[in-house]
């Protein structure tokens, strides 16, 4: 009955259900967004928190079992079920979203994309009464961390509980110096703060506080099929809150140097920039932003003194992508902009 191709590993243990739904903390006002419901496990308790729920959901079949389930019930009319899929769907405004994700690598589905990111800044930014997570118009590969400066949002998700196959949660949450460190971790924390709050197995979860001193293990607990049909993979919950105000970085600086860092993490800055291929792009760019603020390149400009420079007054000529955290790549680019040129 199950259609594992579009990830229906339905969560069968109420006990995880009502574990992620605790740590979404809602309110009574709120608008909740749930990416696949399924057959509804997670929805008519999300129901009866919450103001309202919007469900969207792929499978008509799953559709029509939702919709008998709350069918005659006081539930009934706090439930919109949107019917596609989530990636081409407009989506009214929510507060939290909860969502047991689809678990199989689709290329179409960011939440396994490095570029995950996108997903998550359109996601906890969108400051509009409306979001839609794909650019339909050009295609999703538009998308970049560049284009979308979140500025000024109004009205922000205030949190999103999510659960993904265990690496990549793992990889949302790694801090520098971790194995699983990388630009994902990097530039979703730049954007939220998230916590690993939950590890589930086939046939065991333990739960975390996360408290200042870093996870503490709550409790670990053991029952059969959690899932129905159970993964093949292990799988994470994790708790991601939007900064608000996001922080004060120029995204299209930022996520140029992010990308040239950590294409090879373990290489030294000072190896990383100097391919020619990095060298000509930072030129071309830098002499973009000078003739758009009017400013004077110099005949003399060599692009390898100014990365040079750069990286020796901030003493990170011999730092690796590997080990350096938001200040740090912070850092850099408030160097490079105080090393611009006069206005002419
Ligand atoms: N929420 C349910 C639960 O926890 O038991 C089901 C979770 S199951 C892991 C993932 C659900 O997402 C399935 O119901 C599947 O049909 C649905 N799904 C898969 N791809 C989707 C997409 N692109 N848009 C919306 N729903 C999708």
């Amino acid at each position: 009955m199950f259609n594992t191709g579009i990830g229906q590993h339905i969560l069968k243990n109420p006990l995880i259900v009502n574990a992620i739904i605790e740590k979404a903390a809602l309110r009574p006002t709120d608008v909740v967004l749930e990416v696949g419901p399924g057959t509804g496990n997670m929805t008519v308790k999300l129901l009866e928190k919450a103001k309202k729920v919007v469900a969207c959901e792929l499978d008509c079949r799953l559709v029509a079992e939702l919709q008998k389930r709350v069918q005659c019930t006081p539930l009934q009319n706090k439930l919109q079920i949107l019917v596609g899929d989530v990636l081409k769907t407009d989506l009214p405004f929510f507060d939290v979203c909860v969502a047991n994700l689809p678990y199989q690598v689709n290329a179409s589905f960011p939440a396994y994309d490095p570029d995950f990111l996108i997903l998550i800044s359109v996601f906890l930014h969108h400051s509009s009464s409306s979001c839609c997570f794909t650019d339909r118009s050009s295609g999703r590969d538009n998308w970049k961390l560049a284009e979308m400066q979140p500025s000024s949002p109004r009205r922000v998700l205030r949190c999103a509980v999510l659960m993904f196959q265990r690496e990549f949660a793992m990889r949302l949450v790694a801090q520098p110096g971790d194995k699983l460190y990388c630009r994902l971790s990097i530039n979703t924390q730049l954007l939220a703060r998230v916590d690993h709050l939950m590890k589930i197995n086939g046939d065991a979860f333990q739960l975390f506080n996360v408290c200042n001193v870093g996870r503490i293990c709550r409790s670990s607990q053991v029952g059969k099929n959690n899932f129905r049909p159970p993964p093949k993979v292990e799988s994470s919950v994790v708790r991601i809150e939007p900064k608000n105000p996001p922080p004060p970085v120029n995204f299209q600086e930022w996520d140029g140097l992010v990308r040239i860092a950590f294409v090879r993490k373990n290489k030294t800055l000072s190896a990383a920039f100097k391919s020619t291929a990095v060298e000509q792009l930072l030129e071309k760019n830098y002499r973009i932003h000078c003739s758009l603020h009017n400013m004077e390149v110099p005949d003399d400009f060599s692009i390898s003194k100014k990365i040079e420079s750069v990286l020796q007054e901030a003493d990170f000529n011999e730092k690796r992508a590997r080990s350096m955290d938001i200040d740090d790549f912070m850092f850099i680019t408030s160097s490079a902009n105080s090393e611009k040129h006069e206005p002419v």
